[in-house]
């Protein structure tokens, strides 16, 4: 709309100069070396105008050529670009594929084309670890460290080498460099930790772990058995290194975080015990009860109360008991004392309440002892210890991961090589489901030669 205004404004102006040329024509003469012009001035106007239009023209021309040498070069350019990220595309998509001859023929034409190394290395490094050849790869991952854009990438692909040859040294080096370039990156925080715990850098380990926490890389809940762990472990190497106070701060810290944790409780304890803060060893021991009743913790409960004599150590189980009054462990625990101090009445109401609750293994075998010994009757001892052969098995510590169960606990599982993976539960009943099938194979058969097992089939 408003070009077409000014196209009729444009158009206007242009007849009515037209118009007043034609009734205004005037004239111009001119003298130049010997030659006379005589002309009106719309004449003039109009020839200077044609001039100027071609000078214009030429100009433009001029300009045209003149430049397109340099547009030529800048499309070839781009072409060139273009054909090299194709190129480097293709070799991904290669890599991606597992196609090593198909990758490392992508990589030599993008590296021609592009000439820009931190792009094409990264690959040129795949398409070798692909072909198998991992020196290569080592070259080139090497030559990325030097250069700051592709550092991190170079550590990487280093790092996972090491790794995969299980050089844990060269790996926790490579891990505390990336992850001094990237503390945020789950991939390296997880490797370095799993490297410091592995080889034993208690403190480092922690740091790393903290520092996870802090980036949010770990949740704080997650973290906080394995810090549990770590400073208990710091603590140990403390008092390997003479050093009992410090080692006793780091234990309570250790204690404080999580009061169940039984390692953690029994070594504080028995050194508070030994700096004769018996007092404060106890109470320790019984707030560890009260979160997780332990067989451990009553030999250094017994040592913290100065209980000696079995009927002492009777009464001071019976205290230990009232943090946790409910637990199989409180009524196994004065049992087992009872027993030791002859006291029979005691063990088998206790036991019995123990049987009611769980009947483990560890209930059946103490109830056996005590047929045998209150009443010399051997064979309620052996129907009690055959049961004990079928019932539950007895706690122990379990592997979160795997589910090897051992006696003592280890900070790593010698099975799967988690770290801190060690909770104290009744591990999963194999016997049972052996049973089970023995059954089934049994009643497949007939019922000729069966065993009668029904009295231990409850609970
Ligand atoms: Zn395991």
């Amino acid at each position: 709309m408003l070009r077409t205004f000014g196209f009729v404004i444009v158009i206007a102006v242009l007849a009515f100069g037209a118009v007043w040329f034609a009734e205004s024509p005037g004239e111009v003469s001119l003298e130049w070396q010997g030659w006379r012009v005589d002309t009106s001035f719309a004449i003039l106007f109009a020839a200077v105008a044609v001039i100027a239009i071609i000078v214009a023209f030429v100009y433009r021309m001029w300009m045209f050529l003149r430049s397109a040498p340099g547009r030529m070069s800048a499309s070839r350019r781009e072409a060139r670009r273009r054909r090299g990220y194709l190129a480097l595309t293709r070799g991904m998509v290669a890599v991606a594929a597992g196609d090593a001859g198909e990758a490392k023929k992508q990589v030599r034409r993008a590296d021609g084309l592009l000439s820009d190394p931190p792009i094409t290395m990264l690959l040129s490094a795949q398409a070798s670890q692909l072909a198998g050849d991992e020196a290569a790869a080592g070259k080139f991952f090497s030559a990325m460290l030097t250069r700051p854009e592709t550092e991190f990438l170079g550590i990487r692909g280093l790092l996972t080498h090491a790794l995969k040859g299980n050089n844990r040294k060269k790996a926790r080096e490579l891990a505390e460099r990336a992850f001094r370039l990237q503390p945020k990156s789950d991939w390296v925080a997880s490797n370095l930790l799993d490297l410091q715990v592995r080889g034993s850098a208690w403190a480092d380990a922690r740091d790393t772990l903290e520092r996870s926490v802090k980036n949010k890389l770990v949740d704080a809940n997650d973290a906080k058995h394995r810090l549990t762990v770590l400073d208990y472990l710091l603590g140990l190497e403390a008092l390997g290194d003479g050093n009992e106070g410090e080692a006793l701060k780091i234990l309570k810290k250790a204690c404080d975080r999580e009061p169940g944790f039984i390692p953690a409780v029994v070594c504080m304890a028995g050194h508070l015990v030994d700096r004769s803060r018996a007092g404060r060893a106890a109470t320790l021991i019984e707030r560890a009860w009260s979160h997780n009743p332990h067989p451990d913790l009553v030999a250094v409960y017994c040592r913290a109360r100065g209980a000696d004599d079995p009927l002492e150590k009777v009464k001071v189980c019976e205290r230990l008991a009232k943090s946790n009054p409910d637990h199989p462990e409180s009524h196994l625990t004065i049992a087992a004392a009872a027993l030791e101090a002859k006291l029979w009445g005691e063990a088998r109401r206790h036991l019995e309440n123990a049987v009611g609750v769980d009947a483990s293994a560890r209930v059946c075998r103490l109830m056996a002892e005590l047929e045998e010994s209150e009443h010399a009757n051997a064979q309620a001892a052996r129907e009690w210890l055959v049961r004990a052969s079928k019932a539950d098995p007895d706690p122990a510590w379990v592997c979160g991961d795997c589910g090897n169960a051992v006696s003592e606990w280890t900070a790593l599982c010698a099975n799967c090589d988690t770290f801190a993976g060690f909770s104290w539960i009744t591990p999963p009943h194999v016997v049972r489901l052996l049973e089970g099938a023995k059954e089934a194979a049994q009643a497949l058969s007939g019922p000729d030669g069966a065993p009668d097992t029904n009295q231990t089939a409850e609970s």
